[in-house]
């Protein structure tokens, strides 16, 4: 369901308020990996006082944000990504807790979904007793690949006993409400190697599993690797086979695909993530954080020196309806289920098919896209086209283009 003013929630004086996450960014990590484009970054990452400047910015940023927010949303989803926000010290995580429920109209406990990301490597034991205290209910663990020359390659710092070590402890101490992230298409990684990933992971019995496939990202050490002729990725037909493993092996095992990269057991799902994927309202705070709240998106700065000296907001800019339309497509699509025409018709007060409905028939036609009448969703063979079928539809193309 659509977090929308349907689902309000009542506040404490009676007044109704819109369900809100809240995403809370950790830019900290003990080494860069070398494919990744995210902003984290290990340098400095090991000096408390730095992460305590930093933690003194994202309080004060939360205090400005809730002056705004507080009476007009309830938050129901906490997530702290980053990064590595397992690396933060004992209290800092709490201290930023504390300070959201201080500032914010919160759920109570038992409604409240609350994850944090964490990195094998930095799972110790106290680092459990941490999470625990701050009050996480879920835990998202970056385990990447189960095979040891694959993390070497791609510059991770732990290992794979180290990852089940690591689940093992947070499902020992923390909560058993655990995602794994995996990756695919890597380089030097065959289907085998992959496959032997997906069936000891499942043996875990994680609540969730993730996987994406490699995205060389411009910047990153992979890319440029790539540019240079250093390293070879597996063929596309082998990248789509891997996915199509990963969603049978993982269905076979009773995960439900319910996102286009993520499955879950039954009443697991992320429900954070879904507010991405619904278009649900959510705050982000901390370097280089997105928002989305009114149909107003907002970015805030990537400078550390900025955000550190109170400067937190970069751009933000109120969508157009035909922005919100596209973003409403990329996103709801993500879902496996697609969306409901009525959904898209109270949302935006216009019929999908008279809108869209040439290109929707062609894309069906072609096997891209199924409708059972009420709602629209990806084939399987539109799930490996996701770019191409939304540039289709986005543009209103009809023809036929699909391969
Ligand atoms: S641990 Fe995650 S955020 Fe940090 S460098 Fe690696 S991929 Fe990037």
């Amino acid at each position: 369901m659509i977090p929308s003013e349907k689902n309000r929630v009542e506040g404490k004086n009676g007044c109704s308020r819109k369900p809100l996450g809240i995403y809370v960014h950790i830019p900290f990590c003990r080494q860069k990996c070398r494919y990744c484009d995210f902003v984290s970054f290990a340098k400095g990452s090991g000096d408390p006082d730095f992460r305590q400047r930093y933690i003194a910015a994202l309080k004060r940023e939360l205090a400005q944000q809730a002056v705004l927010l507080k009476d007009r949303y309830q938050v129901d989803t906490i997530y702290f990504g980053g990064g590595t926000p397992t690396m933060l010290d004992v209290g800092q995580i709490n201290d930023v807790v504390e300070e959201i429920f201080r500032l914010f109209s919160v759920v109570g406990r038992d409604r409240l979904e609350m994850t944090i990301e964490a990195n094998p490597e930095s799972v110790d034991a106290l680092q459990c007793r941490r999470m625990e205290a701050g009050g996480f209910n879920r835990v998202s663990l970056g385990v990447q690949s189960l095979d040891d020359a694959l993390l070497r390659r791609l510059g991770r710092v732990h290992d794979a006993r180290t990852s089940e070590e690591s689940f093992k402890r947070i499902q020992g101490c923390v909560t058993d409400n655990i995602n794994v992230d995996l990756m695919f298409g890597l380089p030097g990684q065959t289907a085998g190697i992959w496959r032997d990933t997906l069936v000891r992971v499942a043996s875990w019995e994680p609540a969730h599993v993730s996987f994406y496939s490699l995205q060389l990202e411009e910047g990153t050490s992979f890319y440029s690797d790539y540019k240079a002729g250093k390293i070879d990725l597996p063929p596309w037909d082998v990248n789509r086979q891997m996915y199509r493993s990963a969603v049978k092996h993982l269905g076979e095992s009773g995960y439900e695909h319910y996102e286009v990269s993520s499955t879950a057991l039954p009443g697991r799902f992320c429900r954070h993530n879904l507010k991405y994927w619904t278009m649900g309202e959510y705050l982000g705070v901390g370097l280089a954080a997105h928002s989305y709240l009114e149909n107003v998106r907002s970015e805030n700065t990537a400078d550390l020196d900025a955000y550190t000296a109170g400067e937190f907001s970069d751009k933000s800019s109120a969508e157009s309806v035909e922005e919100q339309i596209g973003d409403y497509l990329f996103t709801t699509l993500r879902k496996i289920y697609g969306f409901e025409y009525a959904d898209f018709k109270t949302r935006f007060e216009t019929d999908f098919l008279s809108e869209f409905g040439t290109t929707t028939e062609a894309l069906i036609r072609e096997g891209l896209l199924i409708s059972d009448g009420r709602s629209l969703r990806f084939t399987n063979r539109g799930l490996d086209r996701t770019n191409l079928v939304l540039s289709r539809l986005l543009n209103r193309e009809g023809g036929s283009h699909g391969k």
